[in-house]
């Protein structure tokens, strides 16, 4: 099998460094070793799961409060390569970007009842003058308003497709399993406008399969199934599962057809397939990554966010929400490809792709060692690569020592510097995560499989 090579159209994330990237300069806290805080949060007894746990230890993540973390360097990179993803995706299909406040008049939200309905989820607050206020944990209602407010949108500008990546609140009853179920997280969430229900479909089709992609580009093997629109309200609705025990969803999957659903919808204990009649479900557990909804006009008529037909009169517009858990899919994702004890993430989102490994110091290779960084700047200077490769720079380490912290930390590529690069004409070793494969390869070898 070849390696799976980086992926061209997502690129590196930085541009290409005059000195490279130390691994002794990184801040990323507990540096593989059992940090206070990992201890602690697990000795006190708190549900936990192989992401969380492997986040903690590996400084990837720094718990602050309950359901709320520092996000460390290597993460904020995964997740700007994640929304890159996204974006992209979301591109493809005609969605276009803003950023609306966290900050929501409970005004908006009394006019959807939701003030109310929400319950304690909802973090409120008010402002110097007494106006009350909640953090937002999404945004029918100020999208919708938002439209409403410009009053002159055409059907020709339908359907119309906004989305964001932002902070979400919500005051969970059970914050736990580190960035899985957080009370403060990011999402990305799309809205549509269209003008017709017919129409509406066809844009929620078209996110779906846009959803697809991106998973299927991440190399994680998620379950859409039938699922209950819970306080978001409407008609028609989905959830992006992925298959794990740690999963707080349980599914219901035949075994004979296409047919699956989250158990809320399905009557419980049902064991025959409603769909073909001859199937048998299949129960599984699934964390659900993304969540499409079919909101009709509930949230459109209520704010009036019309659009003028043809005829030029005023029309309730259709809509559609979509939820992704940005933060979330990371997690997950670590928790469904690592092992008990080494990070594996999708390619397309490891913080660094290339960790090199000078020799040890007082070895006999160390003579080599200044390949290590005639070796980085080559690779940086790959478009994929830019900013990309960090150099392991613990010489007072072993080999072996930093190449288990490497695995840990899954960079997907791993480069030792060591006897064989002294020979005539240098071979370097190299680990490919992806396919637990060694190589030899000669520099000129290396960038052409990189
Ligand atoms: P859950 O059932 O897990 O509580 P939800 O159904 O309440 O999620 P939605 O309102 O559908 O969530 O939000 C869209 C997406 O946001 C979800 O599919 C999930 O990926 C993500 N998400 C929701 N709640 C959280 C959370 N507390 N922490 C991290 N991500 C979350
Ligand atoms: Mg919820
Ligand atoms: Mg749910
Ligand atoms: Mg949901």
């Amino acid at each position: 099998s070849s390696p799976v090579r980086l992926d061209s159209r997502v690129g590196g994330l930085g541009s290409a460094c005059r000195s490279p990237l130390l691994v002794s300069r990184l801040f990323q806290p507990s540096n593989l070793r059992e940090s206070k805080d990992a201890a602690l949060d697990i000795r006190a007894g708190e549900m936990t799961c192989r992401s969380q746990k492997l986040m903690l230890q590996g400084g990837l993540i720094h718990p602050s409060s309950p359901g709320c973390y520092c996000y460390l360097p290597a993460t904020v990179r995964a997740m700007e390569k994640l929304v890159r993803v996204i974006d992209q995706e979301m591109h493809a299909i005609g969605g276009q970007k803003l950023d609306m406040p966290s900050l929501c008049s409970a005004e908006l939200w009394r006019r959807s009842e939701r003030w109310s309905l929400m319950g304690n989820e909802l973090f409120r607050l008010q402002d110097r003058h007494g106006a009350e206020f909640c953090l937002g944990p999404t945004h029918e209602e100020a999208v919708t308003d938002l439209l409403a407010s410009q009053g002159t949108l055409s059907y020709r500008q339908l359907p119309l497709l906004l989305y964001q990546v932002t902070r979400k609140f919500r005051d969970e009853p059970k914050p736990r399993f580190g960035l899985l179920r957080g009370r403060e997280f990011y999402m990305k969430d799309m809205y549509s406008f269209d003008a017709s229900e017919e129409a509406a479909h066809q844009t929620y089709q078209a996110v779906c399969q846009a959803y697809d992609r991106l998973f299927h580009r991440l190399g994680l093997r998620c379950v859409k199934v039938q699922a209950d629109t819970g306080n978001i309200g409407g008609k028609l609705s989905h959830e992006f599962q992925l298959p794990a025990d740690v999963g707080e969803d349980t599914l219901m999957i035949c075994g004979n057809c296409d047919f699956s659903a989250n158990t809320e919808t399905v009557e419980p204990g049902r064991t025959d397939c409603p769909q073909c009649h001859s199937g048998v479900l299949i129960e599984s557990k699934g964390i659900e990554v993304g969540h499409t909804f079919y909101l009709g006009t509930k949230y459109s008529t209520i704010f009036n966010a019309t659009y003028y037909n043809a005829q030029n009169k005023p029309v309730v517009a259709e809509m559609g929400c979509f939820g992704l858990g940005v933060t979330r899919i990371l997690a997950a994702a670590i928790e469904v490809l690592s092992s008990e004890d080494a990070i594996r993430w999708p390619g397309l989102l490891a913080p660094y792709q290339v960790c090199i490994l000078p020799p040890k110091r007082g070895s006999k290779a160390e003579d080599v060692g200044s390949l290590a960084e005639d070796l980085c700047c080559g690779l940086e200077e790959l478009p994929n690569l830019k900013g990309e490769v960090v150099l392991d720079d613990r010489t007072q380490l072993t080999i072996g020592k930093r190449l288990k912290d490497a695995s840990r930390l899954g960079y997907p590529y791993v480069i030792v510097i060591g006897q064989s690069a002294m020979e005539e004409q240098p071979q370097f070793e190299v680990r490919c995560q992806q396919n637990e494969e060694t190589m030899f390869l000669s520099k000129e070898g290396l960038l052409d499989l990189l």
